[in-house]
């Protein structure tokens, strides 16, 4: 593709020109975490070399700057999700997000209500929920899902409107397949039934740029660092009526607008959920991730990690003995397999001697693997600054792997 240009695209990522045990590292954990261009890294040295002061507190001109600069990053946000600033709500990762609302809804939910997850989730999407349920009374019902993963999404509806949930939480993308959930439908029947919707888009947020103000959620939580950005920071995005009604999960400074010995009130979101010092040094960090995915021609990028995971995926297909569960038509850009009856962590760790670096195990998704009747997979990620070369040293590490193994 003429407009990715990917060798300028792989130096702007240090950690990618480096070796490994000796050999070339092949980074295919995008998935997990992706890396960082130099452009983030500087701007979050920056901030401790020169910039370093709290936020909202001071009135020195560190402290206001800081302030200024943080609050910039929310708006960059925003107008990346294509919603207001003040429905983004900063926190440590998508976890911390879902348990927010899931705390927050405490007291909206009550013993007659239904909460729908499905069985793709991540565990940070299943837990709270059951938690949740368990401290409401609530019932928590499953989706329906095929047996190679895939939603029958008339189904699924079908399923919505019977059950009628006071809440839908559901992902974007799966973190182990990688398939793209066809939100839309989902979505319309639960808004049809008076539901409120939380996407979790911590797969999604990057390659599929979701626009949140068409998309219809009420709530969507994403991680920055699996958007070029810093570790410890992700975000919460909520319909700020929607968000406004939540019950703080966390207090202290910061949120309060009055504050005696024996009574406090409250700010209005997003301040509201942000007490404490916040991850300062992350958010500016991730605006500078947010101005690099802007840069990119997104059009170009999509086709080319497109024309990646297709050549990856056949190069895989071909080798005997794999099994593949991604859906390999709607998926953002991960191969889940298994080899034969082996065990993913020796391959894992096999293929780590060849410096390639993917995951292996239940990747947080115990119900899914159960789904697929396998107690693990592994896990290959891929991510626009990953090339044919990376496709082909993993392959060739994979081969002499299974040639080591049979
Ligand atoms: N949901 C999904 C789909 C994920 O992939 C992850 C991270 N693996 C999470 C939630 C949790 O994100 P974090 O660990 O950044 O809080």
């Amino acid at each position: 593709v003429s407009t990715f240009d990917i060798t300028k695209i792989r130096n702007d990522f240090p950690i990618l020109n480096q070796t490994i045990n000796s050999q070339t590292l092949t980074y295919l954990d995008s998935g997990a975490t992706t890396q960082k261009p130099q452009c983030v890294i500087d701007t979050t040295a920056q901030f401790y070399a020169a910039q370093n002061a709290n936020v909202h507190r001071g009135r020195h001109t560190l402290s206001e700057q800081a302030t200024y600069r943080y609050e910039q990053v929310r708006d960059k946000a925003a107008e990346f999700f294509g919603i207001n600033s003040n429905e983004i709500v900063w926190t440590k990762g998508a976890t911390e997000a879902i348990n927010l609302v899931a705390n927050g809804l405490k007291n909206q939910i009550k013993a007659s209500d239904t909460i729908i997850i499905t069985p793709i989730e991540h565990h940070a999407n299943i837990v709270p929920w059951q938690v949740l349920s368990q401290q409401t009374g609530a019932k928590l019902a499953i989706l329906p899902l095929n047996d190679d993963a895939t939603f029958d999404i008339p189904a699924c509806c079908e399923f919505i409107k019977q059950h009628k949930p006071k809440l839908l939480a559901i992902s974007q993308a799966s973190n182990a397949l990688g398939n793209i959930t066809n939100l839309a439908p989902l979505i319309a029947s639960a808004k049809a039934v008076g539901a409120l919707v939380l996407v979790d888009g911590a797969q999604g947020a990057m390659h599929l740029k979701a626009n949140l103000s068409t998309l219809n959620c009420d709530f969507y939580v994403f991680s920055a660092h699996k958007m070029l950005g810093p570790t410890g920071l992700g975000g919460l995005y909520g319909r700020y009526e929607q968000l406004n009604a939540l019950t703080p999960y966390q207090t202290g400074g910061e949120m309060i607008q009055t504050v005696t010995l024996t009574h406090s009130t409250y700010r209005d979101a997003p301040a509201k959920f942000e007490s404490g010092t916040p991850n300062i040094a992350g958010v500016l960090g991730f605006g500078a991730a947010l101005e690099y995915i802007n840069a990119l021609n997104h059009p170009a990028l999509i086709e080319y990690e497109q024309t990646l995971f297709n050549y990856a995926a056949n190069r895989l297909q071909q080798i005997d003995g794999i099994t593949l569960f991604s859906d390999l038509k709607h998926n953002i850009g991960t191969l889940c397999f298994n080899y034969k009856d082996e065990h993913p962590y020796d391959l894992a760790t096999l293929l780590d001697g060849y410096g390639v670096a993917l995951r292996s195990g239940h990747h947080c998704t115990q119900p899914l693997m159960a789904h697929l009747g396998v107690n693990g997979t592994l896990r290959a990620s891929l991510a626009f600054y990953n090339n044919h070369t990376d496709v082909d040293n993993f392959i060739d590490a994979l081969q002499k792997c299974i040639a080591l193994l049979d």
